[in-house]
């Protein structure tokens, strides 16, 4: 069985948006990996088909409604699906590639992709779903967020992406950075191609490239650059 994503939401022709395009799409063309979505609003019960109700204890905007959501979640995933069960909320563990590669070689996932200022806490609790969040910031609703953890993952299912190797130096997979990169024309506006790229000298070119890594993850990312020296002490 591949990778199977369903996904809950109330935009479901969200999907597969960006993910049917290029290499995400191309590989769902494939069946390397499968997409399922299921309409919140099929699971309302009043004749306005409403999903989402006024916050207890007042304030601002509206949630979407406990009973509603879980019966969406009991049909998309029936007593003993495998798959994690991951809402999309920026009061969620940041994902990481980490977390994409651990998924990428599991089942798949359930994700439900809030809306308004939020799920009701009893469907969190009792449905045990995961908060997953993309980024330190507020987006108007979780199918972008979901797509962005998608992309993330689908280019890591085994068959997906043609040359694996460029996978393995990428930023975050080493703990830095990657270096910068350059093609034809061989001088822009000025500008050459560093010299050692054009030297044919593959020592010289790694220890650059290694160098470039170092020094932009020290720059633009002490945190990172912080634990890539720590587990680099370790090493020793
Ligand atoms: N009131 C909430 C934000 C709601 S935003 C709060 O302050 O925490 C509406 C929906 O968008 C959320 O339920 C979630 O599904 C999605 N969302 C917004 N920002 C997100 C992020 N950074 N990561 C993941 N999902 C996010």
């Amino acid at each position: 069985m591949p990778f199977k994503a369903t996904i809950l939401s109330l935009y479901p022709d969200m999907f597969p948006g960006p993910l049917g395009h290029s290499l995400s799409g191309r590989a769902l063309a494939r069946a390397l990996w499968a997409l399922e979505t299921v309409q919140i609003r099929d699971f309302a019960t009043d004749k306005h088909r409403s999903v989402d109700d006024t916050p207890a204890g007042g304030g601002a905007g509206m949630v979407l409604r406990a009973d509603i959501l879980a019966m969406a979640v009991d049909a998309a995933a029936p007593a003993g699906d495998p798959r994690p069960r991951l809402l999309m909320s920026p009061r969620g563990r940041p994902f990481t590639q980490e977390r994409a590669h651990e998924l990428a070689s599991g089942p798949g996932a359930i994700i439900v992709c809030g809306r308004f200022e939020g799920v009701d806490q009893r469907v969190i609790d009792s449905r045990e779903l995961e908060e997953v969040s993309v980024g330190d910031y507020i987006l108007s609703g979780g199918e972008v967020a979901a797509i962005t953890m998608l992309d993330a993952i689908i280019r890591l299912i085994p068959g997906v992406m043609g040359n694996i190797e460029s996978a393995d130096t990428e930023s975050f997979e080493t703990g830095l950075l990657e270096h910068p990169h350059y093609t034809r024309p061989a001088a822009f506006e000025n500008m050459p191609i560093p010299d050692v790229l054009t030297s044919g000298n593959h020592q010289k070119i790694h220890e650059w490239r290694m160098a470039e890594a170092e020094r932009l993850t020290r720059e633009r990312r002490p945190d990172l650059w912080e634990s890539y020296m720590a587990d680099e002490d370790d090493v020793d």
